[in-house]
């Protein structure tokens, strides 16, 4: 985006029909599961009626879907102006007119909330769990030079980002294959040194050979959010050893134990994924009584779906009726939000500095279920609540607490999804 800005265009990132007409849209598509794709498709749809009513001059379509299926959405939607694959960005640029300029490379024109945005780290992935196209669509890990990434950070600082979320398909790998060492601490550290950063988050990290100086830079870096994204996916055994994830029950039991230990208090996001082939009711009853244990602060979950190509299509036979995945999902996510709802109302009383992302005066951001109370709402997040995944602390009647600042307040109330908070020096 920032490339064709720089190059004259007017970028509209999230564009809807008030916007319309437009000359170009370009549509960035994931290809990771079924429903992502099948959403993709639906879009680029909407997209070629809008072209045919005149209402969009080109359509381009790029990413991860276009990248690994062009022939084919060439054939079925030939209406769409030109596909291009994950790493065509400067193609992209040439079909607007524009030159890729590699001296912009560290800049960026974000597309979330002026205060935060997404630090990617690394591109690809060299582990091979047996369900996911990532590594087939990506390629391998290609971690990205420090010295860019505190660039771009410092670009990103510039701008008025004040929390940097680092991303990745793993980020716990990041710098083993530039140095042949885990340099995410490093990194972290270096990040830290930008004035302008308030909070840095880390998310996508893997367990096998997580870098634990990552948890003693949190314990002791004010900075750090004490929160980490784990996605562990399952705990038995026999399903981990299917999955092909080179880790065991012991294992991630013993790194669970190691977060809670070098950082009290730490914030744990874990996504599991059930019905996948292997996992026996026996199995099952093993995740439930693990997320009873655990008590993660954060879960998501998945089912499992058979990925074109991947290990688990060729090699493992998908013996699970959707009937029964969907039932353990259900179950699994009733026991968690149990759990949600105890850890959050076990912060009523607690102070804590939160960032304000929204203020509220009609609607909620899309995909929030915050329902707008009548009064001027503010929408902020403390280091627990990472955006668009966690709930947000919500502030009423505090019009001095502008979108992009801090704010000390106090948890007066909270659900399963969200907290209600006060400014402290209010009371
Ligand atoms: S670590 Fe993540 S991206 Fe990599 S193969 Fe496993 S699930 Fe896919």
């Amino acid at each position: 985006m920032r490339q064709l800005e720089a190059g004259g265009w007017k970028i509209i990132p999230d564009a809807t029909e008030e916007d319309y007409p437009l000359d170009a849209l370009v549509i960035n598509t994931c290809g990771f599961i079924h429903d992502a794709k099948e959403e993709s498709i639906e879009y680029i749809l909407e997209a070629l009626q809008a072209k045919a009513e005149g209402r969009i001059g080109q359509v381009l379509v790029m990413g991860c879907l276009s990248g690994r299926y062009k022939n084919q959405l060439k054939k079925e939607m030939p209406q769409v102006d030109a596909f291009f694959g994950v790493d065509d960005i400067h193609l992209v640029t040439a079909h607007l007119g524009v030159q890729y300029n590699p001296r912009l490379a560290t800049e960026r024109l974000i597309s979330t909330p002026a205060h935060y945005a997404y630090l990617k780290l690394s591109e690809g992935c060299d582990r091979g769990c047996a369900y996911c196209a990532i590594p087939l669509i990506r390629g391998n890990h290609r971690s990205r030079p420090k010295d860019e990434l505190i660039a771009e950070a410092r670009f990103l600082a510039g701008q008025g980002v004040r929390e940097l979320i680092l991303v990745a398909q793993d980020t716990s790998y990041y710098g083993l294959d530039l140095t042949g060492k885990r340099e995410l601490a490093h990194l972290m550290e270096a990040l830290c040194l930008i004035e302008d950063i308030g909070r840095i988050r880390l998310l996508y990290t893997y367990p096998q050979g997580f870098p634990l100086d990552v948890l003693r830079l949190m314990a002791n870096e004010p900075k750090i959010c004490q929160y980490v994204d784990i996605p562990l996916q399952h705990v038995s055994n026999k399903v981990l050893t299917a999955m092909r994830r080179n880790t065991t029950k012991a294992e991630t039991l013993q790194l669970i134990e190691d977060f809670r230990t070098f950082v009290p208090g730490i914030y744990l996001r874990t996504t599991l994924m059930v019905g996948h082939p292997g996992e026996d009711e026996q199995a099952f009853g093993e995740l439930l009584d693990f997320v009873r244990e655990a008590r993660f602060e954060r879960m998501g979950a998945f089912m499992y779906s058979r990925e074109e190509g991947t290990y688990g299509a060729l090699h493992l036979k998908d013996r699970i009726p959707l009937k029964i995945k969907q039932e353990r999902y259900n179950r699994l996510m009733e026991l968690q939000k149990d759990i949600s709802l105890a850890c959050n109302k076990s912060r009523i009383g607690s102070v804590c500095s939160i960032l304000a992302d929204y203020a509220i005066t009609k609607e909620s951001p899309e995909g929030s279920a915050v329902r707008f109370s009548g009064k001027v709402m503010i929408l902020g997040r403390s280091q627990y609540e990472a955006p668009e995944v966690d709930g947000y602390v919500i502030l009423e009647n505090a019009p001095e607490v502008k979108p992009g600042s801090f704010a000390e307040v106090r948890i007066v109330n909270a659900d399963a999804y969200d907290l209600h908070a006060q400014i402290i020096d209010k009371q």
